[in-house]
């Protein structure tokens, strides 16, 4: 069985797991029924500048079905909706242009319908863009094909990674998750501002 407790506020000097552990034991759940702790999201509070915190929405597995009614601020856990669009009849081969966040992700979703798609890209590779920023860093050589809008990845690889899409999207759980299966930091996936960096970004894309 899982449970969601939403806004434990844990000290950032405190242990978190500990002080987690403490505050769902407040709530009415035995320590020794608890298997898991995952986070689902993880902001700052800073308004008080000597007293900062996390705050924290977390899902707790338990070992042991327990009647969570008279419990404080303890709610069942609701699986995310999946979305599931469909392709439509009929369609065998489809054209991508562009290796960016929408081709990249169109062309992994077709890809799962069971359609391969080409996608065509007009930049380098990451490895090979790479060494054209530099150059063009250095020597202010432009490729107008391959630079740092254009390429493997898009502008996307060489944004910030700051995950803001300012959209709901059903979508937007497995695209955290394909970041992270793909190596990105197992954090995005809580954090109040996801944040991944060019570095990691550049790893991601080629995975
Ligand atoms: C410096 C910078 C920092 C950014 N930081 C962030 C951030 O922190 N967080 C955030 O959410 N967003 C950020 N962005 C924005 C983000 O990168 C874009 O929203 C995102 O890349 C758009 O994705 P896209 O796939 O639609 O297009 P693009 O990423 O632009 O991808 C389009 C791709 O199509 C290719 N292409 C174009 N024309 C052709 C053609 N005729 N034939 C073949 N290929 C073609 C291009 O080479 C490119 O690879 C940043 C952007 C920049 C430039």
């Amino acid at each position: 069985m899982k449970v969601v407790i939403n806004n434990i506020n844990v000290s950032i000097e405190k242990d978190q797991t500990l002080e987690l552990k403490k505050e769902i034991i407040k709530r009415g759940i035995k320590e020794e029924n608890i298997e898991k702790i995952e986070y689902s999201k993880r902001s700052i509070d800073s308004r008080k500048k000597t007293d900062i915190k996390f705050v924290y929405n977390i899902e707790v597995t338990l070992k042991n079905d327990v009647d969570i009614s008279s419990l404080t601020n303890v709610n069942p856990f609701k699986e995310n909706e999946e979305v599931n669009y469909k392709a439509k009849d009929g369609i065998e081969r489809v054209a991508i242009i562009g290796a960016g966040p929408a081709g990249l992700f169109a062309a992994l979703r077709l890809c799962e319908l069971g359609i391969k798609p080409i996608v065509y890209e007009r930049g380098e590779k990451v490895d090979d863009r790479d060494k054209t920023i530099d150059e063009f860093i250095k020597f202010s050589m432009l490729n107008p094909n391959s630079n740092i809008q254009f390429g493997e990845g898009g502008a996307g690889t060489y944004s910030d990674g700051k995950l803001n899409t300012r959209v709901k999207s059903g979508y937007m759980n497995k695209i955290f998750l394909e970041l992270v299966a793909n190596g990105a930091q197992e954090q995005i996936l809580w954090d109040y501002k996801p944040h991944v960096g060019t570095d990691v970004l550049k790893i991601v894309v080629k995975n």
